[in-house]
Order: C-alpha cells, then structure tokens, then sequence
C-alpha cells in the first residue's frame, strides 16, 4: 500500500493523484465487499490483541474537504472491532475554553493509551487547514505549527503510538453529488450546511493548504497517506489494508498468564 504514502520532504501535487484511482484491486465492486470483510474481521483480531497486550497505542487520522467520507470510513472499516478498546475523537470549531489554551490541548487530552486505537474525525491539522484558509490567526502564527505538529506527534511515536493520518481524497463533482445527495434526503439533512457551499468555493485554498501539510507533515513515524475515495468501497478496501499491514508489523502477543496454569483442572 505505499503507493499511497507521502514520502518525507516530497513536493505533493494533488492534481497528479486520482481520487478515481483503484490500482490496488482489479476485481469487482462485489468482489471486493468480501475481501473487505476479511480485512475488517482480521482487523477486529489485531484490535482485540492490540487491547489485550495493553502496551502500545495506535493513532489514526481522519482528514478530507466536506462529504469526503470520515463518518462512513469509521462505520465501515470498524466495523468488526471491540468498542471497549476503540474510540473516535470529533473536533469540532473549538471552544471558549479551548481557544484559551494552545491547540494542542485538546488534543493530547484525548491520545490513545495503552491498548487503545483512537480515531480523529478532523484533528489538530485543522488549525493548519481551516484556520489557515479563513486566516483565523496571522501567518507568522500557523506558519510555524507544522513543525510544532511534527514535535508533537514525535513525542507520542517516541512513546509507543503508532501513527497513521489518511486522507480521503475526492473530487469537486463528487463533492457535488454527496452534496445533492444530502440535500434530496431529508434525513441527512443534519448533515448539510449552508456554510459547506461558502467551503465549496475555497476548494483551490484547501487543496494548497491541504498539500502544504503532507509536504511539511508527512514523516517516518507519522505519515500521510492520500486515498483514492471517490468510490466508497475503494477507500474502505485501502484503509483496512494499510491498518491490517500496520498492525501485524507491531509482532503483538497476547499476554501469558501471570499465574502457573499447568495442569489446572476445573471440576
Ligand atoms: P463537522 O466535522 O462537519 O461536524 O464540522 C466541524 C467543523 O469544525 C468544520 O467546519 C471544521 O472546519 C471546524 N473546525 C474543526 N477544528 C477547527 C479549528 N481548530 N478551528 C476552526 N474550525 C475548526
Ligand atoms: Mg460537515
């Protein structure tokens, strides 16, 4: 799957990658529903071991322009996994209290722990993103957080997280359709805002912002993997993938008993 990957201090052109692309599978979309019940399931197994070791955290990364498909990836890719050990972190406009504090703080709040996988639906790259578009604090402010970004996320890999940060890469006329999807449809119209069609327009200053993150951002124990998902099924496919691959290099046991089990009998 590194295809995918954004190597360190590489220039990204989002241009040159086809949120159409599906390379890595060359079966049906039927065919591949079955292997992704066997990645998600295979998931679910590394997951419940990843719990039951209780020695290392795993982070990943959600990012993509509106509609780009964070909610159905969560739904979809972990669908097989234990909630006791798994939780999503949503980051929404901060608040009061939050922009009282770096921005960082609310996100080391909620990092995994041991044994923990922790999904960020958005995540601190916000305030390299939206923040940076609709110039929500001067250059001279952002500018300098990527590195503070790369410190940071430093700090939790030299500390036993694994991290992978995805983004789910579509294209304007896609946009478009799950957008009219949402606005034909009643009941995903919790889903919709007005101020996504104001976002729309700035699809050029999000792309810029977006490729200037993975080129600053994309590092050996964080990197950046920029997903065809213009087809759902792809996304989730390569997702699960990458995530089965990443987890079965971390060579995880199931703890032994701490007691002598030999020969025990139950009556
Ligand atoms: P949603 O994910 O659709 O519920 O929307 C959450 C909104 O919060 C998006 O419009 C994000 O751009 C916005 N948001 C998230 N983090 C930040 C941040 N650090 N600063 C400003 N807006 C943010
Ligand atoms: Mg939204």
């Amino acid at each position: 799957m590194k295809p995918y990957q954004i190597k360190p201090d590489s220039k990204v052109d989002l241009s040159k990658h086809d949120p159409g692309d599906r390379r890595e599978f060359e079966g049906s979309k039927e065919e591949s529903l079955l292997e992704l019940k066997k990645l998600t399931e295979r998931l679910g197994e590394l997951q419940e071991l990843l719990y039951a070791e209780n020695k290392q955290r795993v982070l990943v990364v959600l990012q993509a322009m509106d509609t780009g498909g964070k909610d159905g990836t969560i739904r979809r890719v972990f669908v097989d996994a234990n909630p006791k050990g798994v939780r999503v972190a949503s980051f929404k406009v901060p608040t009061p209290e939050e922009l009282a504090h770096d921005y960082l703080w609310r996100v080391h709040k909620v990092v995994p722990g041991n044994g923990e996988l922790v999904i960020f639906n958005r995540s601190h790259y916000e305030d390299v993103l939206v923040v940076r578009v609709h110039n929500l604090v001067p250059k001279q402010v952002w500018s300098k957080r990527y590195e503070q970004i790369n410190q940071f996320e430093r700090l939790l890999a030299e500390n036993g997280t694994t991290i992978l940060k995805f983004f789910l890469h579509i294209d304007l006329d896609e946009q478009k359709e799950r957008l009219q999807a949402r606005l034909d449809d009643p009941a995903k119209h919790w889903k919709f805002r007005l101020g996504d069609l104001d976002e729309r327009k700035l699809w050029p200053d999000y792309i810029k912002a977006y490729e200037d993150a993975f080129e600053k951002t994309s590092t050996k124990y964080a990197p950046w993997y920029v997903i065809p998902a213009n087809r759902k099924w792809y996304r989730d496919l390569v997702i699960s993938r990458i995530l089965v691959e990443t987890l079965e290099a971390l060579n995880m046991e199931y703890p032994k008993s701490e007691e002598n089990l030999d020969g025990v009998v139950i009556d």
